[in-house]
């Protein structure tokens, strides 16, 4: 017999069992973004690999050793995107959106080969948004607050969020002067890696997580320190507005995040509740990266979300959250088992919400009460001979004891039309 062929390393099915938990992220998502004015944009899984090397950076983990790239059949270079800024920059660019404001959001999946553990994975997806063409603080503002919002909606009340400022290019340049020669004079403490990144790319040794490393870099100089005027008042409306928020938040000097692209203002929301990978959602400011990809200079600011972390946290939270039918249709001998189709289409046709299984298979009533009482639905429908007969059907709740009552075909539409009031995939 052939071995079974099983799915790739760090690359997971989603099964039936936590679709529940993922719907309360997506729509809740979806909801929310959409109600705060942002469109949703679909873009290609395959890019140029060209793409990711000019927005990302070269000097990254990402482009060094994580992106899936590959020659097609044309001769071209081509990579599994391992993030979704970039390919939205590009169509935002490609279609001439960047003339107008646009306040986009997506999903999707996306790959990375990292080494897979808890928390990360080779596939994944993220939902994330990007406010292109304004410079003001508020936008960054506003996405904060858009996720604040989400978390609280999605019942997580455990995240912790860091803010810094990356200034602008200029400040970085001076600030990587300081930093070098702070950096060189530790060399030696340093990790390889890190020894590495002082040459390439040093802002990067701030984020390693190497013991030693962290411990030589303690005192690094700060790159709040460095920011002019612009890029301070920038950070102080900012913070601002969260305290005006309620929101709380800690400056994290060390948070530089994995990408090249961005400037000014960088956030984090953190947990402590799932181990090491603890970053649930990550954005900033990148004003610089449309017009590096070779659009005009138009600024941005996103951030994007990892769903299989958050999903997590929203199945501890909750973990009974189940998807439920309103009813689960019985039907017992032969002249009800064939009267069960067109009843069910009825009621269909009557009630388009109604989340609604008819069993299939036969069996005795005992049987099939089972069954639906383990697909988690509110009523059972009884079709036998006897409710046949009368031209009635039976109901009986799946939730408690209150017996079986007879409807005749409209007063089960309007006692199902009752039942709808609460949505059926919330228990
Ligand atoms: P990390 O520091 O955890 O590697 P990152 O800075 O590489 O994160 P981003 O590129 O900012 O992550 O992606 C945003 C979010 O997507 C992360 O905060 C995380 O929740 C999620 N994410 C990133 N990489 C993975 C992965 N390999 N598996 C699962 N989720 C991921
Ligand atoms: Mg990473």
């Amino acid at each position: 017999m052939s071995k079974h062929i099983q799915a790739i390393r760090g690359m997971h099915d989603i099964l039936p069992e936590v679709m529940p938990h993922w719907h309360h992220l997506e729509d809740n998502a979806r909801r929310i973004l959409t109600n705060y004015g942002y469109a949703e944009i679909r873009t290609p899984i395959v890019e140029m690999s060209e793409l990711f090397k000019r927005s990302i950076g070269e000097v990254t983990d990402i482009v060094e050793k994580e992106m899936y790239s590959f020659e097609d059949r044309n001769g071209d270079q081509l990579s599994l995107r391992p993030e979704g800024t970039a390919s939205c920059v590009r169509a935002v660019i490609e279609h001439g959106l960047v003339m107008q404001t646009q306040r986009l959001w997506y999903r999707g999946p996306m790959f990375r080969h990292e080494r897979p553990q808890r928390g990360r994975y080779r596939q994944f997806n993220q939902i994330g948004a990007e406010v292109f063409g304004l410079t003001g603080p508020d936008i960054d503002l506003e996405l904060i607050l858009l996720t604040a919002r989400l978390w609280q909606d999605l019942g997580l009340n455990g995240l912790r969020l860091e803010l810094n400022s990356l200034g602008d290019p200029e400040e970085r340049r001076r600030y990587r002067e300081d930093l070098v020669a702070f950096l060189s004079a530790r060399r030696a403490h340093l990790d390889p890696e890190s020894q590495r990144r002082l040459e390439t790319n040093p802002l990067r040794v701030l984020d390693a997580k190497h013991p030693e490393t962290q411990a030589a870099i303690a005192d690094a100089p700060s790159l709040l320190e460095h920011l002019g005027e612009t890029s301070r008042t920038h950070f102080a409306t900012i913070r601002q507005g969260l305290d005006q928020a309620g929101i709380a938040y800690r400056i994290n000097t060390r948070l530089v995040r994995g990408l090249d692209y961005y400037n000014r203002t960088v956030f984090e929301w953190i947990t402590e509740d799932l181990g090491a990978q603890g970053t649930v959602c990550a954005g900033g400011r990148y004003d610089g990266l449309v017009e590096q990809l070779g659009g005009r200079a138009t600024p941005a600011v996103g951030f994007a979300l990892g769903m299989e972390r958050l999903v997590e946290l929203i199945a501890l939270a909750e973990p009974t959250r189940r998807a439920r039918a309103h009813a689960y249709l019985v039907a017992v001998g032969e002249r009800a088992e064939a009267a069960s189709m067109p009843l069910a289409e009825r009621l269909r046709d009557a009630l388009p919400q109604l989340c609604l299984i008819r069993h299939s298979g036969g069996g005795s009533f005992k049987s099939q009460f089972k069954k639906a009482d383990k697909s988690g639905a509110r009523c059972a429908l009884i079709l036998g001979e006897s409710e046949l007969e009368q031209d009635l059907i039976g109901v009986k709740s799946l939730r408690d004891d209150s017996g079986q009552q007879q409807f005749d075909f409209d007063t089960l539409v309007a006692f199902l039309a009752r039942e709808l009031g609460g949505d059926p995939n919330q228990t």
